[in-house]
């Protein structure tokens, strides 16, 4: 019999499980304590349950932990990467970066990633699974842990689409920020997407209070469908209804993406476009400078041409910021440091 993944499961359906174990409730909330709030990794260690309970738990469930294959950290700025092998033997990456206002990690969401956007490492090996709530929450929970550094930002911006494992992340959200487990706010989590626009109005109505941040990467239709594939699935103009409609329900200022492509989307034609496309819209822009990835040829835009751009949207009362770059001296770009272990793994 398969075991179950315990680390997944949320309060109620917690319940349920120690009832059917034929438990007392009240079990389950200690159970859920110790791995959401102290991150247990053995049943051994939940010196408060009888040693029957613990016994019972440990033939019919599992607690699913990562294992570290590899930390990287900067030199520059103490940015930490951090390289996971999952129990079945697939790998994650996840960072972990220090800035004033406290600590943040960065998670992924999938194995793999089928979204295929032209600049981006993750899309280069294709999609080969979800990641379960257990598989995101112990990303967060194992650099705690190793690091010594309390985490008070998560952003779901590492390899995969976060919108595409919809369920398992809600879930994530919900129980990184349970009072009975890290309890992050979720004013303090931030979900990056493509813009799956379906599900983009789905949560809008979870009743969440975490920010969204779209990738936009351009300011019209044809443009963005050159770097991205999903812009063909789901118009600019739909995915800026949903936007509106995202801020409308929630409440919650969106965040922009913006990759400045050198020669492909940093004209000040461009900024000037973007301005028109936002106007009225509770938000704030994120420009980053692309991270180039040896399998393609895209380049950074020149420092005064992201200066422009900038200064552009601001002429239009923009909220913006040029995103500093963390890590540079560490596996680049988002994604690089999975793609080069599993490319050396390939060679040997
Ligand atoms: N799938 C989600 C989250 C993962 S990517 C999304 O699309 O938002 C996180 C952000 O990094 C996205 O804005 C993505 O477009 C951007 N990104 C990916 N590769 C990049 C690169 N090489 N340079 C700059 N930004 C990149």
């Amino acid at each position: 019999m398969e075991q179950l993944d315990i680390k997944s499961q949320d309060l109620p359906e917690l319940k349920k499980t120690v009832e059917g174990l034929s438990e007392k409730p009240f079990r389950a909330k200690q159970i859920y304590e110790w791995l959401h709030k102290k991150q247990a990794e053995s049943f051994e260690e939940m010196t408060n349950l009888s040693v029957s309970l613990r016994e019972k738990l440990e033939r019919n469930c599992q607690i699913l932990s990562l294992k570290v294959l590899e930390v990287q950290t900067s030199k520059l700025d103490g940015t930490q990467k951090y390289l996971f092998a999952l129990p079945d033997g697939n790998v994650v990456e996840s960072v972990l970066m220090k800035y004033h206002h406290g600590n943040s990690v960065c998670i992924s969401s999938q194995v793999g990633c089928k979204m295929g956007c032209r600049f981006c490492a993750s899309a280069i090996g294709g999609w080969t699974r979800n990641l379960l709530p257990s598989e995101m929450l112990d990303q967060v929970y194992k650099i705690q842990k190793l690091s010594k550094e309390r985490v008070s930002n998560v952003v779901v911006m590492g390899t995969g689409e976060p919108l595409d494992n919809y369920d398992n992340l809600l879930r994530f959200i919900r129980m990184l920020s349970d009072e009975k487990g890290l309890h992050i706010s979720q004013r303090n989590i931030t979900v990056s997407t493509c813009g799956i626009v379906p599900r983009m109005y789905d949560l809008a109505g979870e009743d969440l209070q975490i920010t969204l941040a779209i990738s936009l990467h351009a300011s019209n239709q044809k443009k963005r469908e050159r770097l991205m594939p999903i812009a063909r699935k789901y118009s600019m103009d739909e995915l800026m209804k949903a936007c509106r409609n995202y801020f409308e329900k929630t409440g919650r200022r969106l965040t922009f993406e913006y990759s400045l492509v050198g020669g492909e989307n940093d004209s000040q034609e461009d900024a000037e476009e973007l301005a028109h496309l936002i106007k009225g819209l509770n938000c704030h822009i994120n420009l980053i400078p692309v991270n180039p990835i040896k399998e393609r040829s895209y380049v950074q835009s020149d420092k005064k041409v992201i200066a422009n751009f900038q200064n552009k949207l601001e002429k239009y009362q923009i909220n913006v910021t040029i995103r500093r770059e963390m890590g540079r001296d560490i596996d680049g770009a988002c994604g690089q440091l999975r793609k080069s272990y599993i490319d050396k793994k390939e060679d040997s």
